[in-house]
């Protein structure tokens, strides 16, 4: 597989026709140029390539070493991309499996004649353990109901030492239970924030709590809904590119589950989702995992549902 010349492809900017406002056929044009260069690149089509670049194009490239360590800037120009588009030496493998690079573009800013255009982005969810969740775009990590203390009350272990979230990490803490939260855990990650009702965030320096029922982070939207079970839990709402996620956390209430907004993805507990089903609630959902599950498999299961196993993953794109 040729490897990009750059790792993030972001931020490829461009020349567009001078515009006070975008219309379909400047989105049209502004897309078109960043397939011409992402697609050109992959299929070793220079004059592709040619096209997309401006002739006095002076791209800044970061590589890493093989310690993961950032090398110096170097400078590329447009002459040596579009001589890299052209040489196909290490294009074996995508020739021989007839594989094609699979591009998807998201324009991300227009500001007069500079458009911004990145790689359409994906959330990874990965189910951790009990009811820990970690979602993340790469630029901002929520770590929900994480970290908690591996194996409290019977529930799952988990190794809190491989939780190495990237870019900005918030923990998103529904209630102060040691299954959901453990302070001694989170502490010494000394760059996460928290988002928790009073009785979590009281137990931690004041300059690592975002504040608010509704706080904006990233590309997330996160709306703390207070939910029974203990006195300040809350269970939360959380919004990325138009994809909505709902966690319940230990509520019993099916009331505390919303009819709208649609939801994406709930995580529920097993027995709050016998409760919506014995409700008789319409399902307003697309998908309903089951989270905060017993490891000896005696949790009562209404009617169908979705067990994620512990450790998966599975990736949405923005909507
Ligand atoms: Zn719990």
């Amino acid at each position: 597989m040729k490897r990009f010349v750059s790792t993030v492809l972001a931020l490829l900017t461009m020349s567009a026709p001078a515009l006070n406002a975008q219309s379909a056929a400047d989105s049209a044009a502004i897309r078109g140029a960043a397939l011409d260069y992402i697609e050109g690149w992959y299929t070793n089509n220079a004059e592709r390539v040619e096209r997309a670049v401006h002739p006095q194009l002076a791209k800044r490239v970061v590589m890493r070493g093989p310690d993961g360590a950032p090398e110096p800037l170097s400078n590329m120009t447009a002459s040596e991309l579009i001589d890299g588009a052209r040489d196909d030496d290490d294009d074996t493998d995508d020739e021989e499996s007839g594989e094609r690079h699979h591009a998807d573009v998201a324009i991300l800013d227009i500001y007069e004649n500079i458009a911004s255009v990145g790689q359409a982005q994906e959330l990874t969810v990965h189910f951790v353990g009990n009811a820990g969740v970690v979602l993340t775009d790469g630029d901002t990590s929520l770590l929900v109901d994480l970290p908690y203390e591996s194996g409290a009350f019977g529930y799952m272990r988990y190794d809190p030492a491989l939780l190495r979230p990237v870019g900005t990490a918030i923990s998103v803490i529904t209630h102060d239970h040691r299954d959901h939260f453990d302070p001694d855990l989170f502490l010494p990650q000394s760059s996460w924030l928290i988002i928790g009702p009073p009785s979590v965030t009281t137990r931690v320096p004041p300059e690592r709590v975002l504040l608010g029922d509704s706080v904006r982070i990233g590309a997330f939207d996160i709306v703390a809904i207070p939910t029974p079970h203990t006195p300040d839990h809350q269970s939360y709402r959380i919004r990325w590119r138009g994809r909505v996620f709902y966690f319940t956390g230990d509520t019993e209430d099916a009331t505390a589950v919303p009819s709208s907004p649609y939801l994406d993805v709930l995580f529920v507990t097993p027995w709050l989702h016998c409760s919506l089903r014995s409700a008789r609630r319409s399902a307003s959902w697309d998908r309903a995992v089951l989270y905060h599950r017993r490891t000896d498999g005696s949790d009562t299961i209404c009617g169908s549902a979705d067990l994620l196993e512990q450790g998966a993953q599975f990736t949405m794109p923005a909507h």
